[in-house]
């Protein structure tokens, strides 16, 4: 698709922007769309994406079901994408945890997040994928601001002390002051600069699906903790939920080829009856799962966010909300480096990003590592460990909110999008 905006462009075809996203799913899209509303006037982006984006050429379908926090809903608000998403939002009214073996007869509830959670507004709504991603393309076509180059990627970049020029799969050139690297786990990008990562694959699988139910949830999340793995049930609008299932790697992957009465079977073992009787709505589809932290969030004149960055378990759905804080703490960097007329590709504006976000995000990954390693397995004395503590947090309401706003995005350094806040 050729750029629709006003760029400079050189006597050698290169079109000059003052940044270039390579990557335009949740991160790298939502960047675009915060630096084309909220950069000073005139701030253009050049967007990269290898989907195709013409009519009929729709992104592969994602049946995922992502829990969003309150802070990514106020960045998302900020850009003016949540009034498009509020009606398709399921918020979180209530947390159950529950720690047993698969055959167990009952799953006794552990821990709970219920008074915590009534205190205010919600703290993490559920949006499906699909959902998202229409509205950060919807808003990108409409976007003066955003150049959209798709399908296209980058295929090679070189950088000198005033900027970057990266050269296109489609023969194009373009040039900025910066380049953002949102292109995913397996970032080429991240590759091209020489970053390596600290990486290891789960040996499990995460199987997502759309489940319909009899019952109503009333806004309740459920993690039930089996050995293999986390079986969360996350309420979705309607009388329906999505699971995040995962399981030990053959299993799972002996579930996602056999017949649909085997996995509505070994689905319904673990969802259980209280929502009444189930059916799945839409495809099942597995995910790999891996954890990994690029052993640097920046190169010469380049800043990984989104999973080009870090890659989590999916156990506590805090993947793309760790992501969206990359998102609003690189655009309150690059907006405030503008207003003081300085290089938002220079080593010092990037190096600010870095300390923001490099140990928050490492932190935060190695918390879901712990949790999966500690609660995914069949240990007796582990388990009678793990739920000696739940069942004290349970008992603290004081850490149980604290936990919720962790989970809500609260705590720490929060940029100020992520606050509501304007820059
Ligand atoms: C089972 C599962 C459940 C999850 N649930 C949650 C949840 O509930 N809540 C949550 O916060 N997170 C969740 N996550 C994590 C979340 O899905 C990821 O963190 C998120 O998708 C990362 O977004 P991204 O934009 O960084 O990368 P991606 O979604 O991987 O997007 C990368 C983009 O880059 C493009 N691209 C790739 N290569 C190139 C290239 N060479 N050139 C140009 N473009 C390229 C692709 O087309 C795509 O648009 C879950 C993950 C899994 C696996």
């Amino acid at each position: 698709m050729a750029a629709t905006l006003k760029s400079k462009t050189g006597g050698d075809g290169t079109a000059q922007y003052d940044v270039i996203v390579a990557g335009g799913g949740f991160a790298g899209g939502t960047l675009a769309l915060a630096l084309a509303k909220l950069a000073p006037k005139g701030f253009s982006v050049a967007l990269v994406d290898a989907a195709p984006r013409e009519a009929g050429a729709d992104r592969p379908p994602d049946a995922r079901g992502l829990a969003l926090s309150a802070a990514t809903k106020s960045l998302l608000e900020a850009i003016g994408l949540w009034s498009v998403l509020a009606a398709k939002a399921q918020p979180i009214c209530s947390i159950e945890i529950t720690d047993s073996p698969l055959n167990a007869s009952l799953r006794p509830h552990f821990l709970g997040f219920d008074e915590e959670m009534k205190a205010g507004a919600p703290e993490a709504y559920l949006v499906e994928a699909g959902h998202l991603l229409h509205a950060i393309d919807a808003a990108i076509a409409k976007e003066t601001a955003i150049a959209l180059f798709a399908p296209d990627s980058v295929e090679a970049y070189e950088t000198d002390a005033f900027g970057v020029c990266a050269k296109l799969a489609s023969g194009k050139t373009l040039q900025a002051p910066l380049l953002v690297a949102a292109d995913g786990k397996r970032s080429r990008l991240r590759e091209q600069a020489g970053i390596k990562c600290i990486a290891w694959s789960y040996p499990q699988l995460g199987i997502v699906a759309t489940v319909a139910h009899e019952r109503p949830h009333h806004g309740m999340a459920v993690q039930h903790f089996l050995p293999a793995g986390p079986f969360a049930i996350l309420p979705l609008t309607g009388n329906r939920s999505s699971i995040v299932w995962t399981e030990e790697k053959a299993r799972g992957q002996a579930l996602m080829t056999g017949s649909e009465e085997a996995f509505a079977s070994a689905l319904t073992r673990r969802f259980g009856h209280r929502l009444g009787a189930i059916a799945l709505e839409g495809p099942r589809q597995s995910f790999p799962l891996e954890f990994q932290i690029a052993r640097s969030f920046i190169g010469d004149r380049l800043a990984l966010i989104g999973d080009a960055a870090h890659a989590v378990h999916p156990l506590a759905g805090q993947g793309l909300n760790i992501g969206m804080r990359d998102v609003a703490a690189l655009t309150e960097t690059i907006v405030e480096t503008l207003r003081l007329g300085l290089d938002i590709g220079s080593g010092v504006t990037l190096e600010r990003y870095q300390r923001w976000r490099r140990f928050d995000s490492a932190f935060s990954a190695t918390v879901m590592d712990g949790l999966n390693r500690l609660f995914s397995n069949d240990s007796v004395p582990l388990r009678a460990i793990r739920d000696l503590g739940l069942g004290l947090v349970d008992r603290a309401p004081g850490l149980k909110r604290f936990l919720v706003r962790e989970a809500a995005g609260a705590t720490g350094d929060v940029p100020r999008l992520l606050k509501g806040e304007g820059l």
